[in-house]
């Protein structure tokens, strides 16, 4: 954006000012004005010119441009509290003309109506453009531009989803924390839901028995709990579902805990059940609601209800249940497809209404049931819950920013607001361009891609700098006391694996792993007895048992255990390999057959990986394996290279295959026991941010694989700093952490520098802070300091 003073300081103002005078140029009344200088005549605030943000075009599409030009501030599209009183009105002055213009660009730009503010453009051909307003009031004259890159379509078809069902891990890190998400975290959940006198965070399984109780028309008690308490009941059935699917190898502590998680199951369903309204409407802060305060459901001021997110989690569930009993039991699927229904029969275009949920699930949550009814049903059969869920979100606008609803999301070009909704939203948005092809939809959802990844994303794959409430930040503005709460990684995961399907491209499969390893593998702690709900690169607290607002609880061992989802895609020419997890899996009609992969390694220990094929009848197609690029977003640079693939042999030959998009492309006949093997870079890197990211300014952050490292008071003193060119080698630590690869150099004061991988942070009793003193009343307590921290001082 090159919008004259908009990101100058004084300083900056005046050396420009300084230069112009020098060079004998004269300075517009905007500079001088903003210099402090009185202008005789002009009675205004400076004039402004604000395009952008920078955006893709899918061609044929279109742009939406929504810029502003006027006196003072631009107008905020930020939530206003409650009794915050409106901001005063912007000082105005006379109206200037406005001119669009292509500044720089391959083809032809034609714009909607090149003099107004709000308007579209389109483009002739694809490459990198830069378009420009132009605004005069006679006086002065400023312009802005932003930056458009315009595309071809991505390919007509997507990559099938492989569905996680039963499924064996064989790798030392997997088998520990899906062991501690199996053994301790979900009986840990499933307690807490069943208990009726939490005073943090209540509002279990009671909920639906108290609801029940109120439909049969008995005595009952109030609702408990957040109005969405019943998302963290449906994501632990869930999680039950696919823990049930992960083969316990004869483990008594997951024997023991697979027992507990189907009694479980057979207790809550019924309850579950019988909360539901006649028409299968299912919520129970609405069925106990103060009907006063909440007369009807879908209402316009109803949209902090959270509906949708409560109904979403219940139609996840409802698949994983399905697909857990193998079909066998449909009570939650029959019952999830009358709770769509029911949505469907009042949500949609006239006679239907209109409405938006505050909170975005429920839109992914229909195209995922509405895939899942298209595969059990037959094709055709889903698709009108695809079209309520692309319903919902083009209902969204005319809000704020805070929900996603300030723009119609077709126009939504920069990651805004909530990050959780965000992510949720554009995961949704990516599921509707998939099953669409609409090239809005498609643009929308490069364009946030964009905005995210090369602008508003941490080195840990995490999102949500809190600068907003719990929400994105502007660009480049990356504190490293972050927000990133564990379910926007869980959100960004979802939309990163929904874009690898869209694009056949691996570089979205490169962040789902950054994500997964480094921002949501360490939101729980070693033994899965406490978790995060933010999750700052600079920790300085402890995980919790519980939270206030327990809305991680679920999603988090659901994500991380749904592992053959995020591992595998596949087409119908063959198999995508997308994470190397020591693993066994079948990945159903490929070519004609199933296919048994199973996958040997001990990654990220190890770069080796073995891939044993076994389809199980001999046939032809591709499998294609990721090439691992560290390097996908721009903000992040690393050294030294640790891309690619060293080597790659079938059945012990050495074998060059082309790459294409990411993919090291083996085609040839599958006999069972065939074997890939591939020996993956595994070095020390040393990573560096972005100028424009001020915290991480002469920092520097340490990777080995795909593992972002942090150093912890424990081991050293947090302050120092560590010379560009000072040695550092990765040392394997069985007894640490439950074994751990360990990074190990030393500072510029020679003091020896201590990194473990960022997941297993705080970790170790020593590391914690002892609570800060408490403040005197009204003060706002200290902020503690980092006891471990991601970017070390460089120098
Ligand atoms: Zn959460």
């Amino acid at each position: 954006m090159s919008e004259a003073g908009r990101n100058m300081g004084r300083r900056e103002l005046l050396e420009t000012a300084g230069k112009a005078a020098l060079a004998g140029v004269a300075l517009s009344p905007a500079t001088l004005r903003a210099l402090g200088v009185d202008l005789p005549g002009i009675d205004h605030a400076p004039l402004r010119a604000i395009a952008g943000p920078d955006r893709v075009v899918v061609i044929p599409g279109r742009t939406w441009i929504n810029s502003w030009v006027g006196y003072g501030a631009p107008p905020t599209r930020t939530r206003r509290r409650p009794g915050e009183s409106e901001p005063p009105p912007p000082p105005s002055g006379p109206p200037p003309t406005l001119a669009w213009s292509m500044e720089s660009g391959p083809g032809d730009v034609s714009f909607g109506d090149s003099a107004a503010l709000v308007t579209t453009a389109s483009f002739s051909a694809p490459g990198e453009y830069v378009l420009k307003l132009t605004a005069d009031n006679g006086q002065e004259k400023v312009d802005s531009t932003f930056r458009v890159t315009v595309e071809t379509p991505p390919p007509g078809e997507p990559l099938n989803v492989v569905y996680t069902k039963k499924y064996r891990i064989d790798n030392r890190l997997w088998n520990q924390r899906a062991r501690a998400l199996i053994v301790n975290w979900i009986p840990h959940c499933i307690d807490q839901i069943n208990r009726s006198d939490l005073q943090q965070g209540p509002g279990g399984i009671d909920n639906f028995i108290e609801a029940a109780r109120a439909l049969a028309g008995q005595p009952h008690g109030a609702h408990k709990g957040y109005v969405f308490s019943n998302a963290w009941v449906h994501q632990t059935v869930e999680a039950m579902c696919i823990a049930l699917m992960v083969d316990p190898q004869d483990d008594p502590g997951i024997l023991a805990a697979h027992a507990q998680m189907r009694a479980t199951l057979e207790d809550w369903i019924p309850k579950i059940l019988a909360a539901r309204e006649p028409d299968g409407y299912l919520h129970t802060a609405f069925t106990l609601r103060d009907r006063e305060r909440w007369p009807e459901r879908w209402s316009a001021r109803g949209r902090g209800n959270h509906e949708g997110y409560v109904a979403g989690y219940f139609l996840e569930s409802a698949i994983n249940h399905y697909v857990m009993t193998d079909g066998t039991d449909t009570r939650l699927f029959d019952a999830a497809k009358q709770l769509a229904d029911c949505w469907y029969d009042h949500i949609g275009p006239p006679p239907r209404q209109e409405w938006f949920d505050g909170h975005q699930e429920m839109e992914q949550a229909l195209v995922r049931f509405g895939r899942f009814i298209n595969d059990v049903e037959g094709q055709g059969k889903g698709e009108k819950y695809i079209q309520l869920a692309r319903f919902l979100l083009d209902c969204r606008h005319a809000g704020t920013e805070y929900d996603q609803s300030h723009l119609p999301v077709v126009q939504q070009y920069e990651a805004v607001g909530h990050a959780v909704r965000a992510v949720y939203s554009y995961s949704a948005m990516a599921d509707v361009a998939m099953e669409t092809q609409d090239v809005d939809y498609q643009s929308a959802v490069r364009s946030l891609w964009e905005s995210i990844t090369n602008r508003k994303y941490y080195v840990t794959g995490g999102v949500g700098s809190g600068e907003t409430s719990e929400g994105f930040g502007p660009e480049y503005s990356l504190r490293n006391n972050a927000y990133c709460e564990s379910c926007s990684s869980c959100g960004e995961i979802f939309f990163q694996s929904k874009l690898n399907r869209i694009y056949h491209d691996a570089r979205y499969a490169d962040l789902c792993e950054e994500t997964l390893y480094n921002a949501l593998l360490g939101s729980l702690d070693l033994e899965g007895r406490n978790y995060y709900y933010p999750n700052p690169l600079d920790a300085n607290e402890r995980r919790n048992p519980w939270h206030g607002c327990p809305c991680c609880v679920g999603n988090t061992p659901r994500t991380l255990l749904m592992l053959p989802t995020w591992m595998y895609a596949k087409s119908p020419d063959g198999i995508y390999v997308n994470l190397f997890i020591g693993s066994t899996a079948t990945i159903e009609n490929v070519a004609g057959t199933d296919v048994e992969m199973v996958q040997r390694t001990e990654y990220p220990w190890s770069g080796r990986v073995s891939i044993i094929v076994n389809p199980r009848a001999s046939r032809d197609f591709s499998l294609r394996i990721r090439v691992p690029d560290r390097n996908v977003s721009r903000l992040y640079r690393s050294t030294p290279e640790a891309n690619g693939i060293t080597s790659i042999r079938v059945n012990g030959s050495v074998v060059r295959p082309a790459i294409v998009k990411g993919y090291a492309v083996l085609t040839r006949s599958w006999n069972a026991g065939d074997e890939v093997e591939l020996e993956l870079p595994m070095t020390v890197q040393r990573v560096r941010a972005d100028e424009r990211i001020v915290a991480d300014r002469g920092r520097v952050a340490l990777r080995y694989g795909p593992l972002v490292y942090n150093i912890e008071k424990e081991d050293q003193d947090l302050g120092q700093s560590l010379a560009p060119d000072a040695p550092l080698t990765a040392d394997w630590r069985d007894d640490l952490l439950g074994g751990v690869m360990v990074v190990r150099g030393a500072f510029t004061s020679g003091a020896p520098l201590f990194a473990i991988p960022n997941y297993v942070r705080y970790n170790r009793q020593a590391a914690l802070e002892p609570p800060p003193p408490r403040p005197a009343q009204g003060e706002r307590p200290a902020p503690r300091p980092a006891s471990s921290i991601v970017w070390i001082a460089e120098g």
